[in-house]
């Protein structure tokens, strides 16, 4: 029914420890409920695993069974308001099959390597343009799922409460194998940037968080230096499409490719540091100011495994309304880290803003509108203390993390900033798995 894999990945080149004593590819979800009955054969904690590109030990082996999805790879039905499609396509097969009908998702991220059933059940938070959608798993609008019993089930967002749990369950609640995903037509965005230093941002904050659609930060704490692109649906653009394609041509050749990720593995040695940098700002200040582009030409695929990405960040997300103060000491933390030290991460950092989204319980922006603060790093000796550090600094600040892209997260992270919703969760997943069947160590030690 399924192949199982003889050697199973343990710790891998990206410092993530899996450990997991099968590796079973699944071709048919039928084959989830016999799965789950035999515990002899598929030993607990039973994992689903779809790209395997998140942060943390979220998917988890633990001795016991994971499940890799990549063989649900079926878009099933596309509808004028929604696609149907089985758990393990990429969001970038998707979005690619959706711009040759003229569609697209309500939001777009920048990495295609994600699972449609990590979409679903995973804390995605995106640059939003409205409230209501900051989270990808708010796309989500139906859920085909199999419980820890074994019993199929469809859930819809006509369900809201059922729904709002499960869009971040972390295949805690059930092994998901289809969901439906809302699109839309395809509209070009214009993007422009600007660069400040942080007592310009402050003073201009009010006027940037007030204008219309998406904000994505770049932020240099050592150089004081604030990127911002905003990224604005342009409704009534008359833009041809070879003038679009010329246009995003130089974005991704000059722009792009200088920030977040890609950048990791590009300064993996030191000195590449600086140059890279006045790379991205000369990219900035050479012209490309105001382009037009869709939104599934940003997506990027990295490469097939995971670790082969080298890049590795941290994200937690902060309340809008003191951002700016709360950049003013990060920049102070990071400068202070490295006098004592003598570490610094990817001199630049990502940050996106998130309109309130209380679509799923473990939403970043569930109790109101947020920016994220995300630091890199190539891997390099030092990382692992500073974040750390940089956990407690996010904490004590108002901060609230995510699963699978928040490192060394502890427990009371996750009881400061989710408190009571942590607590329903705990209960609701004790009540659904009793014998802990799709629980790993790492969601027991952080949610009991
Ligand atoms: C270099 C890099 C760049 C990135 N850029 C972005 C970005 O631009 N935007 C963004 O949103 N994210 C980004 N990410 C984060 C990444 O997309 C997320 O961590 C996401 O979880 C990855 O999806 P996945 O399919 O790899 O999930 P996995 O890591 O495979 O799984 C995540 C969790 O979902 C559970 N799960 C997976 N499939 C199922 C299922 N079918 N049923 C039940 N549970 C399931 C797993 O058990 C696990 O708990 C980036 C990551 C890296 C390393």
């Amino acid at each position: 029914m399924v192949n199982k894999v003889s050697d199973p990945r343990g710790a891998d080149s990206s410092g993530i420890y899996r450990r997991p004593r099968l590796v079973l590819r699944l071709k048919r979800f039928e084959d989830l409920p016999s799965l789950l009955s035999k515990p002899k054969s598929y030993p607990s904690p039973i994992r689903m695993v779809g790209a395997d590109y998140s942060q943390t030990r979220c998917v988890g082996g633990d001795g016991g069974t994971t499940v890799d999805t990549a063989g649900l790879d079926r878009i099933l039905e596309f509808g004028e308001n929604s696609v149907r499609a089985q758990a393990g396509v990429r969001v970038s097969t998707l979005v690619k099959a959706l711009a040759e009908r003229g569609q697209e998702l309500p939001l777009t991220p920048e990495m295609g390597q994600i699972s449609l059933g990590a979409m679903a059940m995973t804390t995605l938070p995106q640059a939003s343009y409205a409230d209501g959608m900051s989270q990808l798993s708010s796309c989500i609008c139906e859920i085909k799922m199999v419980t820890p019993q074994g019993k199929h089930m469809t859930v819809t967002d006509r369900d809201r409460d059922l729904m709002r749990v499960l869009r971040s369950s972390f295949g805690l609640l059930g092994l998901v194998h289809e969901v439906v995903v809302r699109v839309r037509p395809m509209l070009p965005v214009k993007i422009d940037y600007q660069v400040l230093n942080l007592k310009e941002f402050g003073a201009r904050y009010p006027a940037l968080i007030g204008a219309p659609g998406a904000l994505r930060l770049h932020v240099s704490p050592f150089h004081d230096r604030i990127t911002i692109e905003r990224r604005t649906p342009a409704e009534s653009a008359s833009i041809t499409r070879s003038g679009i394609w010329q246009i995003k041509q130089s974005v991704m050749r000059n722009v792009l490719p200088a920030f977040g990720s890609t950048v990791g593995s590009v300064l993996a040695a030191r000195g590449l540091r600086a140059a890279v940098l006045s790379g991205m700002h000369r990219a900035l200040s050479g012209g490309s100011r105001d382009v037009m582009m869709y939104s599934h030409e940003w997506m990027r695929d990295m490469p097939k495994e995971a670790w082969k990405a080298r890049h590795t960040y941290s994200l937690w997300a902060f309340p809008q309304a003191d951002y700016p103060a709360l950049l003013g000491a990060y920049f102070a933390f990071c400068k202070s880290y490295y006098k004592k030290h003598r570490y610094r991460g990817n001199v630049v950092s990502g940050a996106a803003r998130l309109h309130q989204d209380r679509g799923s319980l473990f939403s970043a922006s569930y109790s109101g509108p947020m920016f994220t603060l995300e630091p890199s790093s190539s891997g390099e000796q030092g990382w692992d203390d500073f974040l750390i550090d940089f956990n407690e600094f996010a904490s004590s600040h108002g901060g609230t993390p995510t699963f699978n892209q928040t490192r060394a997260l502890q427990p009371e992270h996750v009881a400061k900033s989710f408190g009571e919703r942590a607590k329903l969760f705990r209960a609701l997943r004790q009540r659904t798995d009793p014998v802990n069947r799709l629980r790993n160590s790492y969601f027991a030690y952080l949610l009991g």
